[in-house]
């Protein structure tokens, strides 16, 4: 049995104590009075649930704040090391972790290659690596809530468990059962995409007021979509597979079992595979001097610089990839209407030239008149915003107020 359950969102005393909560976790310092507004209730119900989240130790009196008339009100403020979340991102070639106090803040994180895309090896290094860091942070184990796992694929939505994850070859494993039964706190596995763009959101700007759809453009395409009231999943937990969509008849062979799709022409994997077939066929480039003759060696990141530097063949790549990310994003913008579209992931490093080759193309196939006033930008959350986005995910889902 875990110490912390699900939050039962039909529950009013959770949603009430989870809506004070974050309205303290926001302001960092706020007495009662502005809590009540804010959160719509009453004075004493606001006093009866502050009181309690103090006694548990979650919540405390900071000091005093001005008055206006009367006595001077308390303010209140969320005990940073109270409980702690840990996020983990699964990708193909690395495993982060970051360990994630109740302010939010990152205290702690890791990275290391994956050792292995075997379902044990990798529960393994999962469990390894998530031990590790909540020893490294020095912090007891039983204020651990849970861990957010982001794993890339079709994840069913409640179970966590793994249905079809073409990156990894993995069909039907049960993630979060079987982690489950190495770590003693809550696990929950959702998908990369989605928790990466909730990573994004948290640490950049407010919740949405429309809609915002993030896009990974990494060594596989994914994007998720928000909602004012979260993550919209579609009646089957799969929605957002923009990198499935299919940009060219009897094109490339995807991973999915499909052709021609926008991953298996314009992922980190596509570029790369591109640029590797093309020097096999003899023609001229400069990623040939940068693998060092050992094309299996040659990487995204190569054919970006050799881009940058001029390179007819890796130029043609990138161009081709952007004019096809773009076409995805104008077909997402024809059907949402979105207030913004987020580009986060690997590909997104390799600068400003390959954003605005993007750009070109959305305007180039989006209807005209339609998506306005989209704004297209960049995420700004680095490397670990994946993992983070695991970790608001058990933040956002267990109930870790009504523990005692
Ligand atoms: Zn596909």
């Amino acid at each position: 049995m875990d110490k912390f359950t699900k939050l039962d969102l039909n529950s009013i005393t959770s949603n009430n104590r989870m809506n004070i909560f974050n309205c303290i976790l926001e302001a960092k310092e706020i007495n009662r009075a502005v809590i009540a507004k804010k959160v719509g209730l009453s004075i004493p119900a606001v006093m009866s649930i502050t009181d309690d989240l103090i006694q548990k130790g979650i919540i405390y009196v900071i000091g005093k704040g001005k008055s206006s008339g009367g006595k001077r009100p308390e303010l209140l403020a969320v005990v940073p090391d109270r409980f702690f979340f840990v996020g983990v991102d699964v990708g193909r070639t690395s495993v982060r972790v970051v360990v994630m106090n109740n302010c939010r803040d990152v205290v702690y994180k890791v990275s290391k290659p994956t050792e292995s895309v075997e379902p044990d090896e990798l529960i393994n290094q999962i469990t390894e690596m998530t031990m590790e860091s909540i020893n490294e942070s020095k912090f007891p184990l039983d204020r651990v809530v849970g861990i957010g796992v982001a794993m890339p694929g079709l994840i069913e939505r409640g179970t966590g468990r793994v249905i079809f994850s073409p990156n990894f070859g993995w069909n039907n494993i049960a993630l979060q059962d079987e982690l489950k039964k190495h770590l003693p706190f809550n696990v929950l596995v959702e998908n990369a995409n989605r928790a990466l763009v909730i990573g994004e959101i948290k640490n950049t700007q407010p919740n949405p007021t429309s809609c915002i759809v993030g896009v990974n453009l990494g060594y596989g395409i994914g994007s998720a979509i928000v909602l004012p009231n979260g993550l919209y999943y579609g009646v089957s937990g799969t929605s957002g597979e923009i990198g499935h969509i299919i940009v060219e008849n009897h094109g490339s062979y995807c991973s999915c079992g499909n052709y021609g799709c926008i991953e298996s022409i314009a992922s980190g994997e596509a570029i790369a595979r591109e640029a590797r077939i093309a020097i096999a066929n003899k023609i001229q480039s400069s990623v040939f001097e940068k693998c060092e003759g050992d094309l299996k060696k040659i990487d995204a990141k190569m054919v970006f610089d050799a881009a940058k530097e001029g390179d007819h063949l890796a130029q043609s790549i990138v161009e081709k990839a952007a004019d096809y990310i773009g076409k995805g994003l104008a077909i997402t913008i024809n059907m949402l209407d979105p207030e913004q579209i987020i580009l986060c992931g690997g590909l997104t490093l390799s600068g400003d030239f390959f954003i605005d080759m993007i750009k070109k193309a959305v305007s180039k196939y989006q209807m005209r008149y339609a998506g306005g006033n989209v704004k297209i930008v960049v995420g700004k959350s680095g490397l670990y915003a994946t993992a983070i986005g695991g970790a608001w995910i058990v933040a956002n889902n267990i109930d870790f107020l009504s523990s005692n």
